[in-house]
């Protein structure tokens, strides 16, 4: 996957002092390969590689960070840049109802996410009327109507004897006279961009003044997705992409290039067939998703601001040359006390949700006191070499810390797995332990 190869491409980074060019050759030339194979559009790529480039040589590697993390950091916001930043509102006209129509290829979802956004929007507490323009697709009407139904917003139609843009007009003031505040405009597709598909739809535009123009594309079909956003865009000005099917194995391409050839902004996301499956479109987390990450670059800058750097530096050591030992393990929960919840912090570290064993590790501050009484009821020995705590030792130690055996027992095993998870962590962030390769 994009994000597996992206993770070990800053993995192979180590060293500290400045970012030297070399680091940052070797990086993007993978990321470069990534990104094409998830099929970002080519151009697309070039800019990105060569503004990294441009931003990372000659970055200071502060403390105990590598340079692998300087340029994923780098890498991250210039993602979310790619793909416009910040998340892009749906607009609302101050005269309502606000109008917006829909525009596609065929099967690309724009019924689907009709009704899944005039859903969003009933949430939100407004009121959308559907409006069937799709007069030509048997049975399109119908399809609308079934959603409608599903989700109690109104649905307008006048059959398929009447024209679109006639349908769309009385839509509109239908909305007025009832009191809707939005109108969402359902038009048909074709399989292939014509003349006949584009000329209804400049016609319905300049009848109803739409407030928006989503383009609704399939993140299934990569660049064409792209491609069909550029000629759309060129003909009827668009004000923002729909992507579906983002829940499919789409490559992610498609999300990374809409907004640099189109300049035009996903403003939303499909994620499934079910009606809530849509949500607003937000590139920081589609840029994390996409790295991988989850909140780590967060999670990195609390540290930084918290922990004490030199033990930081002890700890990183000794998790590399696995010397963890029950003494490190209680320094370490009182740093990580610092940062704040334990749970919070454990979902911000990447793979943590996934990893083995952390399902069941429902870390809590009142738990967290329980494991610091069964860690200091052991002796000195048993910290430094976990190892030696047989049966009875564990007996000894459930009855020292007014706990039980099982969670003596439970305690050494996540430890067990802990350590080997930190070995993985610091790996991935530079550290050379092994498990970076399948991070
Ligand atoms: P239209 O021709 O553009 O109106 O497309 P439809 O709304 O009729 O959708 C075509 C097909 O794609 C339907 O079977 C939908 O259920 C499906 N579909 C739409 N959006 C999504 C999505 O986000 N994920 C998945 N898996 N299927 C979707
Ligand atoms: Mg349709």
């Amino acid at each position: 996957s994009l994000s597996g190869r992206l993770q070990n491409v800053f993995s192979k980074l180590r060293g500290k002092g400045k970012v030297s060019e070399e680091d940052v050759n070797e990086a993007m030339r993978e990321v470069r390969l990534a990104l094409l194979e998830a099929d970002v559009n080519f151009k697309v790529v070039k800019d990105f590689v060569s503004k990294v480039k441009e931003k990372s040589i000659g970055k200071e590697v502060m403390n105990s960070f590598t340079p692998g993390m300087v340029i994923i950091d780098i890498v991250n916001k210039e993602l979310t840049e790619l793909m416009g930043g910040s998340q892009a509102k749906l607009a609302k006209s101050n005269k309502p109802p606000t109008v917006i129509m829909m525009a596609g290829l065929q099967g690309a979802g724009k019924t689907t996410t009709s009704a899944k956004l005039a859903k969003l929007l009933q949430k939100g507490n407004h009121r959308p009327l559907l409006v069937a323009a799709d007069i030509y697709r048997p049975a399109a009407i119908k399809q609308l109507q079934v959603l409608g139904e599903q989700i109690k917003a109104p649905v307008f139609s006048l059959g398929d004897q009447t024209s679109p843009v006639e349908i769309a007009r009385q839509a509109v003031q239908h909305a007025k006279d009832n009191g809707l505040d939005y109108v969402i405009i359902d038009t048909a597709g074709r399989l292939h961009i014509d003349e006949e598909l584009m000329e209804e739809l400049k016609q319905i535009h300049s009848v109803v003044s739409p407030d928006e123009v989503l383009l609704v594309v399939d993140a299934m079909t990569g660049q064409d997705a792209v491609n069909v956003a550029d000629s759309f865009n060129k003909q009827l000005a668009l004000t923002g992409v729909v992507l579906t099917k983002l829940d499919g194995d789409s490559r992610g391409g498609a999300a990374l290039s809409v907004k640099a050839v189109t300049g035009c902004p996903i403003k939303f996301a499909a994620l499934g067939e079910k009606i809530d499956a849509l949500e607003p479109f937000h590139p920081e987390r589609m840029a994390s998703r996409i790295l991988g990450m989850g909140d780590m670059l967060s999670l990195i800058e609390k540290a930084q601001s918290n922990i004490d750097t030199e033990k930081a530096k002890e700890m990183e050591r000794k998790m590399r040359n696995a010397e963890f030992t029950f003494d490190d393990f209680l320094e370490q929960m009182d740093q990580v006390k610092k940062l704040g919840p334990i749970d919070q912090i454990l979902e911000m570290l990447p793979g943590m949700n996934k990893a083995k064993g952390m399902k069941d590790l429902k870390v809590d501050d009142k738990q967290m006191g329980r494991v610091e009484a069964i860690v200091h009821s052991m002796t000195k020995n048993e910290k430094q070499q976990p190892e030696i705590i047989n049966h009875n030792r564990r007996k000894r130690i459930a009855t020292g810390s007014g706990t039980s055996v099982a969670e003596v027992n439970r305690l050494i095993k996540q430890f067990d797995e802990m350590r080997k998870m930190m070995k993985q962590f610091s790996g991935m962030m530079g550290g050379g332990g092994k498990g970076a390769k399948n991070a």
